[in-house]
Order: C-alpha cells, then structure tokens, then sequence
C-alpha cells in the first residue's frame, strides 16, 4: 500500500463504471449507481477485469477516478471493503493498494452446541465482522441446536429451521462459505443421552461415542447428516466430525470387529461410509484428524476428495518442543502430550517465551521421547519430525503425513480451547501463538488449504471478536 493524502475529503459520491462481469452483482458496494448524476463531488470507479490472484485485488486511488482490477467476484468484495475503510478514515488519498490473502481458507469455528447463550443475532454479528475482516469460511456446529425435522426429540434449544437457509444465504452474500458440521462417533452425548438410542453407545454407561459396528447406528449417523446437508444447500464442504473416538472396540459386536480389521479398519469404514455420502451431493468432507492419526489406517477407507482437519492447540512456535504423538498414545500408554527430557535437565527450557513454557508446564510431560514413542511411530513420523528432534520437532509435523497419503489438509488452531483461563480471563497470548503457527506454517508447506480456528465453552459471543480478527490478520 502506498498512498499519499491530498487535503481533500473522501468523495460523497462514487459513480461506478463497471467493466467486468464478475464485479457486476457487486457494483452496489462500491457505493453508487452504474449511471451517476454527475455531482461535482464525485469520482468514478472503474472496475476492471485484472490477472489478480484468487481474492486479491488492486485499487489505483488517481485525482479524479479510482481503478479497482480483480480476477474474481471475492477480489471485488474485499476491494470494496477496504474502499469502505478509506471512506470511513475520511481525507481522500491517492496512490496504490495491492492485496490478496496468504491463505485460501480462512475461517472461524460458529460453534452453537458450546455457545449455548449465543443465539442467532449473536451469530450474524460475528459474520458481519468475519466478512469484514476478510474470511471466507464459517464452520457451524450446531449440536443438539440443530432443528432437526426427522428427529426432533435430539433437538434442545434448537434455532428456528427458517434461520439454516437463511443464515447460509445471508452468509454467502457476505463471501463467507459457512460448512455445517454433524458430529459422527464421538461427541454423541447430545443424540446418545436418550433412551430410545442408548443400546448405540459404545460403552452402555457413557453417551459420548456411537457403536461404529451397528446397523442402526450407520443409519442413524446417516439420516442426521443427511439432515444437516438438506438444510445447508450452498457451499462446498461438509464436516463430519471424527474427532476424539477412543474408546472403540468396548461392545462385543465391535471387539470382534477390531480383531479382524484394527480400530482403523472399523473407523474407517464407518467414516468412509459417510464421507461418500457427501461425496454424492457434490460436496467434499472434511473430517477431524487426531482418530486417523491414532490409528492411520482408517485413512484408506476415505474417498480422496476428503479434507483432514488437522487441530493442535498446543503448538505456539515453529519448531516447536512439544509433541502430540497421537499414534503413540493409542498404542503404547505414552503421555499424550510430550517433550523431551534433556529440556528439564539441562535447564534451557528457561530460554523459551513465557507462552511455551506456560504450555509445556500444564499440557507437556517430560519423556525420553525417542523411547516413550516407540519403533512404529518413528518409523512412520521420523521423517516429518525435523532435524532437530527430539528436542526441535517441526510444528503441525502430521500435515506432509496426510498429504503425502493424498489427502488435503487445513489445519485448525483455537481461539478458546483447554479451558485455559488465567485469572477468569482467557489466555488469549497463547491462542494467538497458536493461530499465527498455524498460519505460518501453512504458508511454509504451501499445499494446506488454510486455516480454520475452534472454539470451544460456554463464553459470551464477544469473547470470540478477539482471536476471530486474529485469525484474519494471520491468514490474510
Ligand atoms: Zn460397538
């Protein structure tokens, strides 16, 4: 950006020559009709049709005309914004502004089952500013929020059906793709806490994870998704959930089932199942990462139009020292989250900011790492661990995992997670780290889609403003 103020107030009218089709559905944002009036406080933007990047834009700011260039609607919708921003800042300005974003996903995590207070005008404010500051996807989680119309006894605090399309709609025109989200296997509580479903758990005194290996359950998973893709017509992507499964093979039918296939094997199958589903409304599914990569041969049951979504909460730099070895945990009773020992004994840990050591002294558990991970592990991860390991470990290390398996990959860090609250207030320090090392690690691979930030717990909606404009200046 290079602009230069010329005493000037911004124009009180802008007439706009449009000159590019894919402007034409936007040329009321640029804030006049085609035709003008021929007020002498005026200036006309152009809006041509430019070799931009995907989202990207050029705005030439001359003494008597602008000149807006994008290859795409989307370059023409954040030129727009940004116009609005130079209004609102007053003087007029004249020079250049080149922009297009780092990252092509860039979303915010609408998660309505944990947000129980939020309702649906707290929810069209966070979109407004989602659109604001230039992302482009919302994922929704709905929970047992979600007006189901063929299983109406799940619903609880359900949002009026009305408000699905619409909210899908009034989000599109903003530019953001909203991606439902239906949880599958685990996170279940809200389907499985009732009678008429609980011979589906898994464990007959726990309702968070679904028997993978009944009939019924198939059907199920099948219908509440299909419900969820009834009401979400638009947009490219639908997630299944996934995430957290770990205690399959408890019921005898799935014990058999393990033995004969692995956890993968049953996992993955029943994911796939569900993932083709999508796959046959057009759409591509993305499904949480952390159970395929406990047991990563479920990932050979999913259709390759599927997106792994890749969260860790606890990377705050890159390289990173600690570890969450989601293959070992399943298999060897290793601790879930790890660093290596030598960082203890040899008393450098000091060096590190105080964001990384608050992680590593609540999440992280001193382990001679090459041990605790075993000759599976290494034999599998090694490779994408980095060169300074065990004490250096590339952040995100499994992203080049599921790609070279053929998978794309967005990655999720959180703007709320773990609970992780300092004095009543969260530990928003850490879930920026997090988010800028997601961001920055993305751009380093170059392959990952983009970026995606959770959120989690019962908070006040504003609490999400902070690490929402957050992930869009890291993603931008
Ligand atoms: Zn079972």
């Amino acid at each position: 950006m290079r602009l230069r103020d010329t005493g000037r107030p911004w124009p009180r009218k802008l007439r706009v020559d449009c000159k590019s089709d894919a402007a034409a559905a936007l040329i009321a944002r640029f804030g006049g009709s085609p035709s003008g009036d021929g007020d002498v406080d005026a200036v006309t933007v152009e809006l041509i049709a430019g070799d931009q990047p995907r989202e990207g834009y050029a705005i030439d700011l001359f003494e008597d005309r602008i000149v807006v260039a994008a290859s795409e609607d989307a370059g023409f919708r954040h030129a727009a914004t940004t116009l609005g921003e130079l209004a609102a800042m007053g003087g007029y300005r004249i020079g250049r502004i080149v922009d297009a974003p780092s990252l092509s996903i860039r979303g915010f995590h609408l998660n309505f089952e944990s947000y129980r207070r939020m309702g649906i005008d707290e929810a069209h404010r966070l979109l407004t500013a989602a659109a604001k500051f230039k992302l482009n996807a919302i994922l929704v989680e709905y929970g047992p929020r979600f007006p189901y119309a063929e299983h109406p006894w799940v619903c609880d605090r359900a949002l009026a059906r009305g408000d699905g399309g619409a909210r899908q709609g009034a989000a599109a025109a903003r530019g953001l793709s909203v991606i439902p989200l239906q949880p599958s296997l685990a996170h279940m509580d809200y389907v499985l806490r009732h009678d008429r479903v609980g011979h589906l758990r898994e464990r007959p005194d726990r309702a968070n994870l679904m028997c993978p290996t009944h009939e019924e359950s198939r059907r199920l998973a099948a219908a509440l998704l299909s419900e969820v893709m009834d009401l979400h017509p638009l947009g490219r992507f639908v997630h299944i959930g996934g995430d957290e499964a770990r205690k399959i093979g408890a019921c005898d039918r799935c014990r058999e089932a393990v033995r004969a296939q692995g956890v993968g094997g049953v996992i993955g199958e029943f994911l796939g199942r569900l993932a083709r589903l999508v796959v046959e409304r057009g759409k591509r599914p993305i499904v949480w990462d952390d159970t395929l990569c406990a047991h990563p041969d479920a990932l050979a049951h999913l259709p390759k139009e599927t997106i792994i979504q890749y969260w860790d909460y606890l990377a705050v730099a890159d390289p990173t020292p600690v570890l969450i070895p989601r293959m070992a945990h399943a298999r060897y009773g290793a601790p879930r989250v790890a660093h290596d020992w030598s960082w203890a004994v040899t008393g450098k840990a000091g060096r590190l900011s105080d964001v990384q050591r608050a992680v590593i002294r609540r999440y992280s558990r001193p382990s001679r790492l090459r041990r605790a991970l075993g000759k599976d592990f290494l034999a599998k991860f090694r490779r994408y661990l980095g060169d300074g390991f065990p004490r250096w470990m590339t952040a995100l290390p499994y992203i080049e995992f599921y790609q070279d398996r053929g998978f794309d990959v967005i990655t999720s860090p959180t703007g709320m997670g773990n609970g992780d609250m300092t004095d009543g207030t969260p530990n928003f320090a850490r879930f920026e780290r997090n988010i800028i090392t997601h961001a920055g690690r993305c751009r380093r691979n170059g392959k990952a889609l983009g970026i995606i930030t959770t959120a989690w717990y019962d908070m006040p909606p504003e609490m999400l403003y902070q690490p929402l404009i957050r992930t869009a200046m890291a993603a931008w």
